[in-house]
C-alpha cells in the first residue's frame, strides 16, 4: 500500500472502520482527525477545539465507531448536537463509517418528529443516538432509563448548543448518564460557560486544538462559480475554453473523480492526467516532470497527491470539489502564483455548498468574487484568438516558401487563393466548432439541454435551486415549455417524485444500461407523478429496447417516446 493510506491505518482504528474510510475515498486524516482519534481511542475525556469544516464528525465518529461492541443491542454511545439538521448529518456519517460493521444502528432523535419511532429504534437495539438536546430530554421524561447504557457522550458544537439555550436540558441529560462514561466535547470557541461544564463533567481531560491561522493569498486572483453538482465536467470544460492557462492544477476529492476528469479533459485533446494516492512515486514524479517541462498540462489530483507540488508554469488552480477546509483551500490555491507570479483559482460552488464558501472567506480575509459561466460568444471569441495565436507565427516567410506552390494550386483546381485558404482552415480546425450558432448548438455548453443562451445557462445555480425546490414537491413556477434542441426526443417514465426517484438515478440507470455518454443525454425533468428525459432521435428505438428491463429506485423504468400533442 502507498504511505498516504498509511495515514488513517496508522491510527489503529477497527479494520472494517478503516475499510470503509478509505472506501469513502478519504486518503488522509484532517489536523484535527490525527490528533483526536488517539486520545478518544484510548478512552479519554477529551476537549477539542477546531473550525467549522475540519472534519470534526469523524474525529469523534472514527474512534467511537471502533469502540462500540456490536454484538451488544444497547444503546453505547450518545452524541449531542444543537440543531435537527446537524445530528442528520452526523448521523448519516456515522451510517457511512459503519457501513462494513454488521449490526450497528445510528438513530437520530430530533424533535418535530414522532417520538414513537425513535424509542422503538433505541428499544430495538441502535447502538448510537445522534440527538439535539431538546427532543432526547422528552424521551428522558419517558423513559429515565433510555441512557443508562451509554458509555461514550460527545457534544458536538458545544459552543452553538449553549448559544440555543440547551445549558438546562444537558444537566437533565448529564443526569440520566451513567457517571462512568467517556465524555468528548468539541466547540469553536471556549468560552467561559463551557469551561465551566468540562470542569464538572469532564474527567482531566485532554485538550486538543487546531489553529486556524488567517493565511494571506494576495498574489492569487480567486473567483468562484455556482454550478449545480452534475454540471460540473461540463463547467471546467467551458472554463478551460476561455482561461488563459499556462498550467493547471484542478482539485477532486475522490481518486475515482481524478480518473474521471482527467479522462473527460483528454478526451477533449488536453495534455491531462491524474495524480492521486493509489499511483506509485516513480510514476507520481513522472507526471509531475512531464507538468514541468509542457508534456502536460493540466494535472487532477487530490489534495494528498498533491501535497508539496512546486511547479512554477501553473497560473491556474481549479478547485473543482470544495477542499475539506480552509487551510486545504489555502494549500490548494498556494500550488500557483508562486516565485512572485500571479496566478488565478476558480472554486465551484454547487448550492448546498454556499457555507463552506463563506467559511473560507472568513478564513481568508477575503472575498472570493463570483462569476458566471462563459457564454457562447466569449468561448468563441476564445477560440478564435487560440486559432489566431497559432496561426500567426506560421504566416512568417511563408509566401516565400510556398507562394509559388499557391498560384500553381489554386489554377490547378481553379479556385481563389481565399477558397483554398478556407478549406486549409476547415481541414486545420477538425471540425470545431467556430460560427457563434455551431458553438451555441455544441451538447457541453448546455450541460441540460436548456435554451443554449437563456437564463437557464448563464446561472446554473439558479436552474439547481430550482430543480432542488421541485423535487422536494414544493410548488414550480410555470414555465414556457423549452423547446427540443436538433436530434432529440423526449422519453416518459411513470416513474416521478412520488416513487423516491431524482434526476441523478435516472441519469445513472440510463447512462449505465443504455450505455450512452452524458453528453448525449439532454434535459432531464422529474414531476410527481411521472418524469420526461430528453434522448438521441439516432438510435432511439435500439435503445428504448435496451432499456425494456431496466429498473430505478427498485421499480420498472418502462421508458416511452412522449407525445405533447
Ligand atoms: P466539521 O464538523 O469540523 O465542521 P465535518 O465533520 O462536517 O466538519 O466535515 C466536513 C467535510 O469534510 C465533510 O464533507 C466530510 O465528509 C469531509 N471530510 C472529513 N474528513 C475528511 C478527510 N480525512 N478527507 C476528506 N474529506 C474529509
Ligand atoms: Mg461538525
Amino acid at each position: 500500500m502507498t504511505q498516504v493510506i498509511g495515514g488513517f491505518a496508522a491510527l489503529e482504528l477497527h479494520p472494517n472502520i478503516l475499510a470503509a474510510v478509505i472506501a469513502t475515498g478519504y486518503e488522509e486524516p484532517s489536523a484535527i482527525q490525527t490528533l483526536s482519534i488517539p486520545v478518544i481511542l484510548a478512552g479519554h475525556d477529551m476537549i477539542g477545539q477546531a473550525q467549522t469544516g475540519t472534519g470534526k464528525t469523524a474525529a469523534f465518529a472514527l474512534p467511537i465507531l471502533s469502540r462500540i461492541d456490536p454484538a451488544k443491542r444497547q444503546p453505547q454511545a450518545l452524541i449531542l448536537a444543537p440543531t435537527r439538521e446537524l445530528a442528520l448529518q452526523v448521523a448519516s456519517a456515522f451510517e457511512t463509517y459503519a457501513k462494513q460493521m454488521p449490526g450497528v444502528s445510528v438513530i437520530a432523535v430530533y424533535g418535530g418528529a414522532p417520538m414513537g419511532p425513535q424509542l422503538k429504534a433505541i428499544r430495538n437495539g441502535a447502538q448510537i443516538i445522534v440527538a439535539t438536546p431538546g427532543r432526547l430530554v422528552d424521551h428522558l421524561r419517558r423513559d429515565e432509563k433510555v441512557l443508562s447504557t451509554v458509555c461514550h457522550l460527545v457534544l458536538d458544537e458545544a459552543d452553538e448548543m449553549l448559544k440555543l439555550g440547551f445549558m438546562d436540558d444537558l444537566e437533565v441529560i448529564f443526569k440520566g448518564l451513567p457517571a462512568e462514561r467517556q465524555t468528548v466535547l468539541f466547540s469553536a470557541t471556549l468560552p467561559h460557560s463551557i469551561r465551566s461544564i468540562a470542569e464538572k463533567h469532564l474527567r482531566d481531560p485532554k485538550h486538543v486544538k487546531v489553529e486556524t491561522k488567517t493565511q494571506t493569498v494576495t498574489a492569487i486572483e480567486q473567483a468562484h462559480l455556482l454550478v449545480h453538482a452534475d454540471q460540473k465536467v461540463s463547467a471546467v470544460l467551458r472554463l478551460l475554453e476561455v482561461e488563459e492557462f499556462d498550467a493547471l492544477i484542478a482539485f477532486v476529492r475522490t481518486k475515482q473523480a481524478t480518473l474521471d476528469l482527467a479522462a473527460a479533459l483528454e478526451a477533449k485533446g488536453y495534455k491531462a492526467a491524474a495524480l492521486n494516492g493509489d499511483i506509485a512515486q516513480n510514476q507520481r514524479e513522472r507526471v509531475i516532470e512531464s507538468l514541468k517541462d509542457g508534456r502536460l498540462d493540466i494535472v487532477v489530483a487530490t489534495d494528498v497527491a498533491a501535497r508539496g507540488l512546486d511547479v512554477p508554469r501553473i497560473t491556474h488552480v481549479m478547485n473543482v470539489d470544495m477542499p475539506y477546509d480552509p487551510e486545504s483551500y489555502v494549500h490548494r490555491i498556494g500550488r500557483t502564483g508562486r516565485a512572485g507570479r500571479t496566478g488565478r483559482a476558480l472554486l465551484l460552488v454547487t448550492p448546498r455548498e454556499r457555507r463552506m464558501l463563506q467559511v473560507i472567506e472568513r478564513v481568508t480575509g477575503q472575498k472570493v468574487a463570483e462569476v458566471r459561466l462563459p457564454d457562447a460568444a466569449a468561448v468563441l471569441t476564445a477560440r478564435i484568438k487560440k486559432l489566431t495565436n497559432a496561426l500567426a507565427p506560421l504566416v512568417g516567410d511563408a509566401e516565400t516558401t510556398h507562394g509559388e506552390l499557391l498560384d500553381r494550386l489554386t489554377a490547378d483546381i481553379g479556385c481563389t487563393p481565399r477558397a483554398l485558404a478556407a478549406a486549409l482552415l476547415r481541414k486545420a480546425t477538425n471540425g470545431q466548432a467556430l460560427t457563434l450558432a455551431e458553438v451555441e448548438r455544441e451538447q457541453p455548453l448546455v450541460p441540460n439541454g436548456g435554451a443554449p443562451r437563456g437564463e437557464r445557462s448563464e446561472r446554473p445555480e439558479r436552474s439547481g435551486e430550482r430543480s432542488e425546490r421541485s423535487e422536494r414537491g414544493e410548488p414550480r413556477e410555470r414555465r414556457a415549455p423549452v423547446p427540443l434542441a436538433d436530434g432529440r426526443a423526449r422519453c416518459r417514465t411513470a416513474l416521478g417524485l412520488r416513487d423516491g426517484i431524482a434526476a441523478k438515478n435516472l441519469l445513472g440507470a440510463i447512462l449505465n444500461e443504455g450505455g450512452l455518454v452524458r453528453e448525449a443525454i439532454g434535459r432531464i425533468q422529474v414531476r410527481e407523478s411521472f418524469s420526461l428525459v430528453e434522448l438521441p432521435e439516432d438510435g432511439l428505438e435500439r435503445l428504448l429496447t435496451k432499456l425494456k428491463d431496466t429498473r430505478v429506485a427498485g421499480k420498472q423504468l418502462k421508458l416511452r417516446r412522449y407525445r405533447e400533442d
